[in-house]
């Protein structure tokens, strides 16, 4: 049962990626239609309310302890294709948070390398191994000395393989992000394909926005270039990218900025300037995303204000249902 012992819980329920066997291969952490239904079963469809209805309750105070809301986050193609037939079949309006830099051609990398990744290698470790051969640094003396930590890693996150950890620190660490993403376009290019082909396949395109916006779900903002540590920028660097994140999607669903009043935070970064801005912009709620150990922590902090709203990510769900 997903309602259980105490009534500190997550009001969201986050999701991410979704994969079927045509076009959306599977890739770490995504799940499919039925994975999908078992989950609303688990939940119980009874509890789960739609956005509206949501934000009218919880603005309100007055959202029972065992209701939640759907959300899905970073603008993906894959929400569209896979989770949203069965949202319309049970008729669950959901929210749905978007950065907006996809709309202007200029998407977050990480999808893009993900989906590269996924559909042109046969396995995990085959790309891994193309990978080092284009860095083609050695790293005996890098790995030895990071021994420790690597081994201290595959505990705390146990469903990672070493060869994932490994390649994690040389991606975080040893290189940096340019870097990084130097190898992986010079990748991409040997292999003779352009990485702007993949872009409508992986990500949603305006059009997507208006259906969805049309059926009633409720579009909300994530930020315009989607950075992983927002908290870390001015707070004036935070404002445009909440102010050109709001325009955007105001001007692409065609409705007024002050109709929009839900957003999530990317990656769960915020810090006060972050809350005081989208106040500022009118927002009236916001979603982060905690993690079990803050959970078991600090129960009472898991929804603490309209902007700080927790979800469980639905890998969790996942879990609890095994
Ligand atoms: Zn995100």
């Amino acid at each position: 049962m997903y309602f259980n012992k105490n009534n500190r819980f997550p009001h969201g329920i986050m999701f991410h990626h979704f994969h079927d066997s045509r076009v959306h291969l599977k890739s770490q952490g995504s799940i499919d239609k039925d994975d999908f239904y078992k989950m609303i079963n688990f939940i119980g469809r009874k509890n789960i309310l739609n956005a509206d209805e949501f934000y009218e309750k919880f603005k309100n105070n007055k959202l029972k302890n065992n209701e939640v809301c759907l959300t899905f986050d970073d603008a993906i193609k894959c929400q569209i294709d896979i989770a949203l037939p069965v949202l319309e079949e049970l008729k669950i309006k959901s929210f749905f948070f978007v950065y907006t830099s996809v709309f202007e051609g200029n998407p977050d990398n990480l999808e893009v390398f993900r989906f590269f990744r996924t559909k042109y290698f046969s396995s995990i470790n085959e790309f891994y191994d193309t990978f080092y051969k284009v860095l083609d640094e050695d790293l005996k003396y890098f790995f030895d000395k990071n021994r420790n930590k690597i081994k201290e890693t595959k505990i705390k996150l146990p469903f990672y393989t070493i060869e994932d950890i490994k390649f994690r620190f040389i991606r975080d660490i040893f290189l940096n992000k340019s870097k990084y993403e130097k190898i992986m376009f010079q990748m991409i290019k040997e292999k003779r394909l352009n990485h702007k082909d993949f872009y409508e396949k992986i990500f949603f395109q305006k059009g997507d926005l208006q259906i969805l916006n049309d059926l009633g779900h409720l579009i909300g903002l994530h930020a315009h270039n989607h950075p992983t540590l927002i908290e870390k920028l001015s707070y004036d660097e935070q404002k445009k990218e909440y102010e050109q994140n709001l325009s955007l999607i105001s001007t692409i669903l065609n409705k007024p900025k002050n109709e929009i009043k839900y957003m999530s935070h990317p990656c769960g970064s915020y810090n006060a300037y972050t809350l005081q801005i989208l106040k500022e912009l009118g927002i009236e709620l916001g979603f982060k995303q905690i993690m079990t150990i803050e959970k078991e922590k600090n129960m009472k902090k898991v929804n603490n204000s309209l902007l700080e709203i927790a979800r469980e990510d639905h890998a969790n769900i996942y879990k609890m249902m095994k």
